[in-house]
């Protein structure tokens, strides 16, 4: 094929001119003169933290919280590194939508690349050869990106979690599997309730790079492709908010926001079928309230704004413990009054743990509390004083993170085996019901509020408190 003569560089204006996506596919000759890396990482304006004043009135679009923190991530909540990121219609869209494609010999060299306010994907097919998509700013829609980068372009930081009680330690993790620009969330401003997720964000040049390796596939003339580990989608079946849904099926996002069944494994090549080929309803890349996004090594709930004003707020679920706290339970050994922490509670330096401290009796349910009766030596297990049934005891603490909840109540407490952590009866139920991913090919249920793998069957008790007769 026969090189096509050298086009010239597109103005800003002639790119938004010449818009018609998909122009037939030019050869786009390079220069080598060129250097590879010239790029700057463009200072992006709209990094804006709302004042508390400014967000009760911004429209705000949902919430992202990770599964694994209970509304707090240690040693702290700070800038874009946080339990939870909000989401709000910005002062000034800052969304992209494709604009036009054409290939390439050597991608690192292409104008478009080397533009760092040029937003592109490139697809590389083979050593000499890539497929470039230019994207142009959208005015219709807000960005937001989502990784484990903590460069400018990235809103949302996220790391690896680590299952267990967060001590703000995170030398746990050997090797992170959450990629630096992970998706991004296109949200449409003029009706804030349609937000769309894709594989992939852009990089402080303002790229994406899918390598000769990377999955991707050309059909007509659109050219898409999967991430490395891929970013897995759940929509819930049902209102999330009203304790009456069911966790849907998993599949994957694609970088153009298509929807494919998961790949044999992880990070096989081979992508999945087309989910709208497989299924009668459709399936889509729009968030809905209650949809988890699994980085791989994380997971991510989205709760949508009109799902969240439907949600019992922090201050109901602390009046909840109070409440609770205010019938004054016993310990059936101790006598002594138990207190029921809103956050995971102290142990003394000397290992000893606070008398006032609740523990559950995870085979019966009986909250008691800390003593030795029952306690078999060399043993995790204790016989429980009520009921004489043997298994393991652990703390109780509230699962205070709001956006989690299914319901408001009743008060009927249930906790999480093994963690101990409680929440409403149709909330504990609902996750124990929600396989997640973990690792390469498992799926395994865990507790919102720690990331703790739940065991035994059903995963979760119902709490019986001894209340104070007095
Ligand atoms: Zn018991
Ligand atoms: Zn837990």
């Amino acid at each position: 094929m026969p090189a096509a003569p050298r086009r010239p560089r597109l103005a800003a204006a002639a790119i938004e001119a010449s818009a018609a996506p998909y122009l037939v596919p030019a050869q786009y000759a390079t220069s080598a003169a060129i250097g590879s890396d010239g790029a700057e990482s463009p200072i992006l304006d709209d990094k804006e933290s709302p004042t508390e004043k400014d967000k009760a009135t911004r429209v705000k679009y949902g919430e992202l919280v990770i599964l694994g923190y209970n509304g707090f991530l240690p040693p702290g909540d700070r800038g874009r590194k946080r339990s939870k990121y909000v989401l709000y219609k910005r002062h000034d869209p800052n969304g992209v939508k494709r604009s036009k494609h054409y290939v390439v010999k050597t991608p690192h060299n292409s104008q478009a690349i080397l533009d760092s306010q040029q937003h592109s994907i490139s697809y590389t097919l083979s050593r000499n050869q890539a497929i470039i998509v230019e994207y142009m700013p959208d005015e219709e829609t807000d960005m937001f990106q989502i990784g484990r980068s903590s460069e400018s372009p990235i809103d949302f930081v996220v790391v690896d979690t680590v299952a267990g009680e967060k001590t703000g330690d995170s030398g746990k993790v050997v090797q992170s599997t959450i990629s630096r620009f992970a998706c991004r969330i296109l949200a449409e401003r003029a009706n804030p309730s349609v937000a769309r997720i894709y594989a992939a964000g852009f990089d402080s040049s303002r790229n994406i790079f899918l390598g000769e390796k990377a999955t991707k596939w050309q059909e007509g003339r659109d050219i898409d492709g999967l991430t490395t580990n891929g970013i897995l989608l759940m929509h819930p079946q049902g209102s999330f908010c009203g304790g009456d849904s069911e966790p849907g099926v998993w599949r994957e996002v694609s970088v153009c926001g298509g929807i494919y069944s998961l790949r044999e494994s992880r990070s096989a090549q081979k992508k999945g079928r087309a989910v709208s080929t497989l299924h009668v309803e459709e399936v889509t890349n729009v968030l809905q309230d209650g949809t988890l996004i699994d980085l791989c090594g994380a997971t991510l709930l989205w709760r949508s704004a009109e799902g969240l004003e439907k949600s019992p707020t922090k201050d109901y679920l602390e009046n909840l413990v109070d409440k609770l706290n205010a019938g004054r339970p016993v310990c059936p050994v101790g006598l002594n009054t138990l207190v029921i922490p809103r956050k995971s509670s102290y142990t003394g330096p000397d290992g000893s743990a606070d008398k006032q401290q609740p523990y559950v009796y995870l085979n019966c349910g009986h909250v008691q509390g800390s003593h030795d009766w029952g306690h078999e030596k060399n043993s995790h297990s204790r016989t429980c004083p009520l009921c004489h049934k043997v298994g393991p005891v652990q703390k109780l603490c509230m699962g205070i993170e709001p956006a989690f909840y299914v319901d408001a109540g009743p008060p009927i407490f249930f906790a999480f085996n093994p963690c101990g952590h409680m929440a409403t009866e149709k909330t504990v139920k609902y996750w124990a019901s929600v396989m997640i991913p973990h690792g390469t090919n498992a799926f395994e249920s865990f507790c919102p509020f720690c990331a703790t793998p739940l065991e035994g069957f059903p995963g979760y008790i119902r709490l019986i408190f001894q209340d104070n007769v007095d």
